[in-house]
């Protein structure tokens, strides 16, 4: 939506006074590893208790010099948003639902009890950053410029209470096809003994915190053979909830699909939220419930399981292929990617990528 209100016209754009060369620029666009590349200017706005939101701009990226006291340092009040800008064939650039990435950056902001920032502020950097950098967004299929929004605590300070002080910056990453050579189901570790998340905590909130706590449980499912961890519910260690940066989805034989509810304890996805409207357009029966680990099972034993995927932004749609635990190791269908899964990925990329009518009104043009 053109008119949507950002604060874009409220930056002051400083640029780089080493501008990369274009060759060079075309080099690190042609093959980017993920979240290795970044662009040459980050948006930054900054907070405090007396002032308020101030110094929007658009600067030279690079180092941020921090007090050894930094409250972010010692007690993680730490957000962060992960989203894309896709070029599509005509040149121009837009990004993919801004404003519930902004609602969501809120929802984080006050559950870890740091500022809020206006949501035309969030849109506004993202503008302004994007605009300055439109040369790093790259062109090739499925390649697009990730873009991570953060807020941390900056006061320098010991004591154990919200933050008086803060930093929000978003910063630029061109990123290739996530899967090189299409797409490719991945294994699933399902976790019996470790959770990400539980009932009153963050895991609704995208804090740093969440994936810190997720690193290990994933470097012990790495080191028995499997790419991702699918978390269960702290509760009653039944119930499945999300992977560590992906929802989850169980498509069944009759066509129905089931993904966990966003109870509290799970991050409601952007992409989750699209691939549900996208699946009730197309006429399945979608439900937001409960699927505890036995039903999955005994689903996946009996064919009455077809398809298995998870969703985010990085990855769009993932099959999973196979899924294990201490007690059961099964192939989901038979281990490749499922015919759901296929089409619903091509239909949200297509809109994504401005191949397929945005009938929905989810691109925002930058
Ligand atoms: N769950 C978690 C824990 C995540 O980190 C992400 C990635 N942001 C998702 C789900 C998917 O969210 P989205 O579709 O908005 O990228």
């Amino acid at each position: 939506n053109p008119t949507t209100p950002s604060s874009v016209d409220l930056f002051e754009i400083t640029r780089t006074d080493a501008p990369v060369p274009d060759e060079q620029r075309e080099a690190a666009l042609a093959s980017p590893k993920f979240g290795t590349v970044f662009t040459e200017h980050m948006a930054r706005i900054t907070y405090s208790n007396e002032s308020g939101w101030t110094g929007r701009r658009v600067e030279k990226y690079g180092p941020l010099l921090m007090d050894p006291a930094t409250a972010v340092l010692h007690y993680g009040q730490e957000i962060f948003e992960g989203m894309k800008a896709y070029r599509h064939a005509d040149g121009s650039v837009w990004t993919f639902r801004p404003r519930d990435n902004a609602a969501r950056f809120t929802r984080s902001a006050r559950r870890l009890a740091l500022p809020e920032l206006p949501e035309e502020d969030f849109l506004g950097a993202i503008e302004a950053l994007v605009a300055t950098d439109l040369a790093w967004v790259p062109s090739g299929e499925e390649t697009s410029l990730y873009l991570r929004p953060f807020m941390y605590a900056s006061e320098t300070f010991l004591g154990v209470r919200p933050t008086l002080e803060a930093e929000f910056l978003v910063i630029a990453s061109p990123v290739g096809p996530y899967f090189a050579g299409g797409v490719r189901p991945v294994s699933i570790w399902v976790d019996q003994e470790y959770h990400r998340a539980g009932a009153g905590g963050t895991g609704a909130a995208k804090c740093g915190g969440n994936y810190a706590a997720s690193l290990l449980p994933q470097q012990l499912a790495y080191a028995k053979g499997f790419e991702q961890v699918c978390f269960l519910d702290a509760s009653t260690n039944t119930q499945l909830e999300e992977l560590g940066g992906m929802n989850v989805f169980v498509v069944h034989a009759d066509g129905s699909v089931a993904t966990p509810p966003v109870s509290g304890s799970i991050l409601e996805g952007v992409t989750r939220s699209s691939i549900l409207r996208l699946l009730t357009d197309a006429g399945h029966e979608v439900s937001e419930r409960q699927i505890p680990l036995t039903e999955l099972r005994e689903g996946l034993a009996d064919g009455s399981v077809r398809e298995v995927f998870a969703c985010g932004t990085a990855a769009v749609m993932t099959p999973i292929g196979r899924l294990a635990s201490d007690d059961f190791d099964l192939t989901v269908g038979d281990g490749a990617a499922g015919p759901v899964t296929t089409r619903i990925r091509a239909e949200l990329t297509d809109i994504q990528y401005g191949r397929a009518t945005d009938r929905h009104g989810w691109l925002h043009r930058l």
